[in-house]
């Protein structure tokens, strides 16, 4: 089976202040030393600190990321930033649909198809959180779940090379629990089968990445289920050496 070039990504949320450059820039001095094996590295850090972050990145392997981002391009959306703002202040990615924006923002499928949209408009990759909540798990609709988030998150018009899928589940987010190796095993195999039937041609190449609870001691057996092309890592990605030893797996 193809085995792309795994992806580890660090969403941090609404964590950092200027001060906290220094381990954008310690990521950077470790991954262009060649510590991070092979995967391709993306720090998200808040969208206040891209412009900064951005010059310490140049030259380096690793790249940046917003965290999201409104569906125009620009306008009377007051608060709001959009996928050209982020790439003009330095990012490549934006994360999409992430629980913390489905739940705190009511964001809902169709929205997040929307601006996945407006990323590739503005020339960004997009990650695109998808997970079932405990409940929804503990009723036996976590496939179901799954396989309406894609369908309706998803552009028709999505390439490998723009497009990662992030699996979160929802009740792993910070709360230090993970599926076992086999539920993520099924899941990974239930997306990949879902998304060739939605993107012909592109879907058996993107990458679907685990995230919830990945930390340093259990990075290496997550990554090493079938399936998994890579980590979204949360609470993990604001060490740096938290961070490179997740990476250090590939
Ligand atoms: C996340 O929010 O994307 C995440 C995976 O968080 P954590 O690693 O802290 O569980």
């Amino acid at each position: 089976p193809h085995r792309p070039r795994p992806l580890v990504a660090g969403n941090w949320k609404m964590n950092g202040l200027r001060r906290d450059l220094g381990e954008i820039a310690a990521i950077c001095a470790a991954v262009g030393a060649g510590d991070a094996g092979q995967a391709e590295i993306v720090i998200c850090p808040p969208a206040t600190l891209l412009m900064a972050a951005a010059p310490i990145c140049k030259g380096s392997p690793v790249a940046l990321g917003g965290q999201d981002c409104h569906i125009e391009a620009s306008g009377p959306f007051t608060g709001e930033i959009s996928a050209e703002m982020l790439k003009d202040a330095g990012a490549e990615f934006v994360i999409l649909g992430h629980s913390e924006r489905r739940l705190d923002h009511y964001e809902h499928d169709h929205l997040i198809q929307e601006k996945t949209k407006a990323a590739y408009r503005a020339g960004l990759s997009a990650i695109v959180c998808i997970g079932e909540t405990r409940a929804e798990r503990e009723a036996g609709e976590a496939l179901p779940v799954i396989a309406a988030q894609l369908a309706g998150s998803l552009p028709g018009l999505s390439t490998s090379e723009r497009l990662v899928i992030a699996y979160e589940p929802v009740w792993a987010i910070g709360t230090g629990l993970t599926p076992t190796l086999g539920e993520i095993a099924e899941m990974h195999r239930f997306i990949r089968l879902r998304l060739d039937q939605l993107l012909p041609q592109q879907g058996v190449k993107i990458r679907i990445l685990y995230g919830g609870s990945v930390k340093p001691g259990n990075a290496a057996e997550l990554m090493a289920v079938d399936g998994v092309d890579g980590a979204l890592v949360g609470g993990a990605s604001l060490t740096s050496a938290d961070f490179m030893s997740i990476a250090a797996v590939y």
